[in-house]
């Protein structure tokens, strides 16, 4: 069986933004929106011109989300939500703006913190409270597509996914216009973050024949166009590619689910307080070489028949090829090879191996056993 939950309408292209507030008027006989938005986004001209289109629309702006939103984050969100009266949430900015928008949106009517709904104390409510419409903002997270939130809880020391149904945002819209203001390393991170997401996606055990060809489209969009987007911020055709590509990642992943680099990625950001994408970014190619030397070893055939038609749809030559690719990228955008400067160290290690089997690795097409990942984290450093 397969089953796909997708945003009911999902509308892309440059000045989309002045559809939101007709959109909202659909969905709403008087729509009063929360803007939960990034500092940075709400600044930028087309983040006061969206803000400014809303009129009466807009209850109140929240702008107190930063990178990696925690429970206690939520919950002052949720405090604001409930203050301003508002029957809608719109977020805008990264994936830690969307995720804690959609979260405070679901959680609206409910009396318990965010922590006990995290930590299983308190039972996830049937169904969401409000809706959320999200206006991603650093093409890269494909929050705008997915049910879940990716939540720090430091008293618990935790960084893990609430996942709900209603937690998928009602509708999106992604105007590339909003990442021209991204700065580079912003960029680079996001937009490897997408890669990853593209490339797990595809080699996913959960993948399908919906959410395969759209991974493999991403990928070579990204593969492509990344490096423009991140040494030319002002180039409209590689933004626009870029963020097009990152919305492609979030319809396939949402459905197909990732694997090891994700699996990873939420317990070392954790420890080392390092932003999603970065973390991504420095695994993947490490991963993807892993997978392949253990899909040889015990002849899983087909993924590696798998990863050649993804190379083949990358231009990439071989699944080694498509390896070199990712590791020449990370070196062009300013990506680190390794942890070393960064503060990983073997102290560190048996938190990882206790925090990494998540949804995400339960879908990687080969086994990890926890040997390998320790052989893979003493590469790392
Ligand atoms: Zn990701």
């Amino acid at each position: 069986m397969t089953t796909y939950n997708l945003p009911r309408q999902l509308i892309f292209g440059n000045g989309t933004r002045s559809q939101l507030p007709e959109l909202l008027d659909r969905l709403h006989n008087a729509p009063r929106a929360l803007l939960v938005a990034s500092r940075s986004a709400l600044a930028s001209e087309p983040g006061q011109e969206l803000r400014a289109a809303l009129g009466t629309r807009l209850a109140d702006t929240d702008t107190t989300i930063r990178h990696d939103p925690t429970v206690t984050s939520v919950d002052a969100l949720r405090h604001h939500l409930a203050d301003s009266h508002a029957t809608i949430v719109v977020a805008l900015g990264g994936g830690s703006v969307i995720d804690a928008a959609k979260t405070a949106a679901f959680l609206a009517d409910q009396p318990a913190n965010t922590a006990d709904f995290l930590n299983g104390r308190a039972t996830m409510p049937a169904h969401g409270a409000l809706p959320c419409v999200a206006i991603p903002t650093t093409a890269g997270t494909g929050a705008e597509s997915t049910r879940n939130a990716v939540l720090s809880d430091h008293d618990a020391n935790v960084k893990k996914s609430l996942r709900h149904l209603d937690m998928l945002p009602i509708a999106a819209i992604c105007d590339p216009d909003f990442t021209l203001n991204c700065p580079p390393d912003v960029t680079a991170a996001s937009g490897m973050d997408a890669l990853t997401q593209a490339i797990e996606s595809y080699c996913s055990r959960n993948a399908s024949n919906l959410t395969r060809p759209i991974a493999a489209q991403a990928a070579a969009m990204l593969l492509d166009a990344l490096p423009h987007a991140v040494r030319k911020p002002d180039d409209r055709d590689s933004r626009n590619a870029v963020a097009e590509a990152s919305m492609l990642t979030g319809l396939a992943f949402a459905q197909s689910g990732l694997g090891s680099v994700h699996g990873l990625a939420h317990p070392i950001g954790h420890l080392l307080n390092l932003p999603h994408g970065l973390v991504c970014a420095i695994l993947l190619p490490h991963c993807l070489q892993l997978n392949l030397e253990l899909a040889c070893a015990t002849n899983q055939l087909q993924t590696l028949q798998l990863v050649q038609k993804l190379a083949d749809a990358c231009n990439a030559g071989t699944p080694q090829g498509l390896v070199d690719r990712i590791a020449m990228l990370n070196r062009v955008v300013g990506i680190p090879n390794s942890f070393a400067q960064l503060g990983l160290t073997p102290a560190h290690d048996s938190y990882i191996l206790r925090n990494c089997r998540s949804g995400s690795m339960t879908t990687n097409p080969v086994e990890l056993p926890d040997d390998t990942i320790q052989q893979l984290l003493n590469t790392l450093r």
